[in-house]
């Protein structure tokens, strides 16, 4: 699976490679492995933000939980993205202002209701992750891009949401964008930090946490349900998959739920301040391009600037660890040159990615597959927020059987979905080859 095609650049021998995070080094407190049988109310599968946000929520109101990560909590997506706190919804606003209004604000009210529970936790959980609510702007690299940001703009701000228009002085942007939509709630962080922050809160927590865990299987036998690891089995009341991307690797996940979706980042070395302020970027927001396929940049407090996605692979279960692909840091690496030409001399560090599960709808889904099982998965590149925000959701609904308005829209209840037209590595390319053909016509 590269989902690229031609020959391998060489890669640049100043960039590390790493199958891990570039945000954080790995902890050194790795919490035991299961190696027993044990009973409990409910079973959470995977550590990520969503599943520690569940664990968590659920242990302050008093139930006995257990929660099972293969590796450590935060290993996979949580600790890896671009760490870009969003509260601009996922989806089509003009074309969803018109077929589903009511869908769109309810869409706008859990995008910033995510933004505003990350925020809560960070606050109440005490964590430094080098948090900067500069919010996000979207921004356009050509005029076409720009047009569609206006337009849907309009129709994210009929709906309720904080957004403000500008062009690129206006914004603070790179002078190379000819402007944007900042979306004013939220901003930038160390998604790194973040995480191992939660993980550092549900250690101190009731939750009965095992690491190097992998779960193997989850079977609903009626009056529960079990779930199987390699030395240890768990009896749990209820059990939730919280295992985004790896997720279809458990028989009991719906069909087509997910597809998994490699996405790249790179790192640069740390640029002079002036220097990025004379690009024109003195808002320091995250930025995120009007692509078919974004590319996102986030200057950190040491002044690198983190550059990723602009190319989506699609990936083959069972998952693996692996490094970035050299044709995408080559990618990457052209694209931070282009938007950032006063910059050409600085050098790139480093360079990672992870696993997100993408939905056909592009949109997150939570539900129950069968009577004990449960599961939140596919927040695809928007979970930062979203993951703990619809976690915490779920477990207020496993405590008081209510589904919370911000969770109507994303609740499923099938066990089979429909499968995706577009997620496939030759759609990808085209979308891809698509946005390279409009920025070439907007260079002329
Ligand atoms: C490169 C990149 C850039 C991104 N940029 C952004 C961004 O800027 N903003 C944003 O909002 N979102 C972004 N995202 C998406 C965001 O990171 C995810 O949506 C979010 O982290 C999902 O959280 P999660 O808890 O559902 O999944 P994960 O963090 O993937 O957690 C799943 C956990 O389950 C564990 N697991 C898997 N299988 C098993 C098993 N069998 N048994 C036990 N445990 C298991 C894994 O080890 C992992 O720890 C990005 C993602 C990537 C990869």
């Amino acid at each position: 699976m590269t989902g690229t095609s031609g020959p391998q650049p060489a890669k640049d021998a100043g960039t590390a490679y790493t199958t891990f995070t570039g945000w954080i080094d790995r902890p050194a407190d790795l919490a035991a492995p299961l190696d027993t049988n044990i009973s409990c109310d409910v079973a959470v599968v995977g550590g990520g933000l969503g599943g520690m946000a569940i664990a968590l929520r659920l242990a302050e109101q008093g139930v006995d939980v257990v929660l099972l990560e293969s590796d450590f909590c935060g290993y996979g997506a949580s600790s890896r993205n671009a760490g870009q706190l969003s509260g601009k919804p996922t989806g089509e606003p003009q074309i969803l202002a018109k077929v589903n209004p009511r869908l769109l604000r309810d869409l706008v009210r859990f995008a910033e209701g995510s933004v505003q529970f990350a925020e809560d936790m960070i606050k109440q959980l005490g964590i430094d992750c080098e948090y900067e609510p500069v919010g996000n702007v979207g921004v356009a690299a050509t005029a076409r891009q720009l047009r569609k940001a206006r337009r849907d703009a309009r129709a994210l701000i009929a709906a309720g949401a904080s957004e403000r228009v500008g062009d690129h002085r206006e914004l603070g942007l790179p002078d190379t964008f000819l402007g944007g939509v900042l979306t004013t709630v939220g901003g930038t962080m160390n998604p790194g930090m973040f995480t191992l922050g939660v993980r550092a809160a549900l250690l101190r927590s009731g939750v009965r946490v095992f690491e190097q865990s992998p779960v193997q299987s989850v079977t609903d036998i009626g009056a529960g349900a079990q779930v199987s690891t390699p030395l240890g089995r768990v009896r749990a009341k209820r059990v939730v998959l919280a295992n985004n991307a790896f997720a279809p690797e458990i028989g009991i996940t719906p069909k087509h739920l997910a597809k998994p979706v490699w996405v790249s980042m790179i790192e640069t070395a740390p640029v002079d301040a002036e220097r990025i302020a004379a690009t024109g970027w003195t808002s320091r927001s995250g930025l995120a391009t009007k692509h078919h396929v974004m590319e996102s940049y986030h200057v950190t407090p040491a002044n690198t600037i983190a550059v990723g996605v602009r190319r989506l692979q699609v990936g083959k279960h069972p998952l693996t660890d692996r490094t970035s692909d050299p044709v995408v840091v080559a990618d990457l690496t052209a694209a931070f040159r282009a938007r950032f030409p006063s910059l050409a001399d600085v050098a790139i560090t480093k360079t990672w990615g992870g696993w997100i599960a993408m939905t056909t709808s592009r949109l997150p889904v939570a539900g129950q597959v069968s009577k004990n099982v449960y599961y939140t998965i596919g927040c695809n590149g928007h979970g930062l927020g979203q993951a703990p925000y619809l976690g915490a959701l779920l477990a207020d609904h496993l405590v008081t059987d209510e589904i919370h308005h911000d969770l109507i829209p994303f609740w499923r209840t099938e066990s089979r979905f429909a499968r995706s037209l577009y997620l496939h590595n030759p759609v990808l390319r085209a979308a891809w080859l698509a946005d390279r053909i409009g920025d070439r016509r907007a260079a002329r």
